[in-house]
């Protein structure tokens, strides 16, 4: 966790430190609300600061679904300032509202002629494994 920071060139502040811990404790994607309940105490101009450091060097990602309020996630590829390169599906699960980061075995590879993509982003909304029982 700690080279994480290092390794994406950020100078780690306990606060920075702080906030990678609370997503690295889920396996979901979580929106600030949950980060804000977990942290003891912050300040909410350095959270935003802080979230905005963090997607900018590729620690962490964004999600929106339908327009709901983003959630936020760790990064597990390789992503950098130069962006994000996510080889996982998002998927929303109706019941638990929960939103994950699917690992697949096999991520599409889209050819749009004359169209570049820099970002793809595959999204499904259905059941979890928890509420699919
Ligand atoms: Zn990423
Ligand atoms: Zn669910
Ligand atoms: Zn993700």
């Amino acid at each position: 966790m700690i080279n994480l920071l290092k390794n994406k060139k950020i100078s780690k502040t306990p606060f920075r430190k702080e906030v990678l811990a609370i997503f690295n404790k889920y396996n979901n994607a979580i929106p600030l609300s949950v980060v804000e309940k977990e942290l003891k105490a912050f300040n909410r101009i350095t959270l935003y600061r802080t979230i905005k450091v963090f997607l900018e060097k590729g620690i962490i990602h964004e999600i929106t679904i339908n327009g709901e309020v983003s959630n936020y996630a760790i990064c597990k590829e390789e992503c950098d300032t130069l962006g994000h390169h996510h080889q996982h599906i998002h998927f929303k699960c109706t019941s638990c509202g929960i939103i994950f980061c699917v690992e697949v075995d096999k991520f599409p590879t889209i050819i749009l002629p004359k169209y570049k993509i820099n970002q793809l982003e595959i999204q499904a909304i259905g059941l979890c494994q928890n509420c699919n029982l």
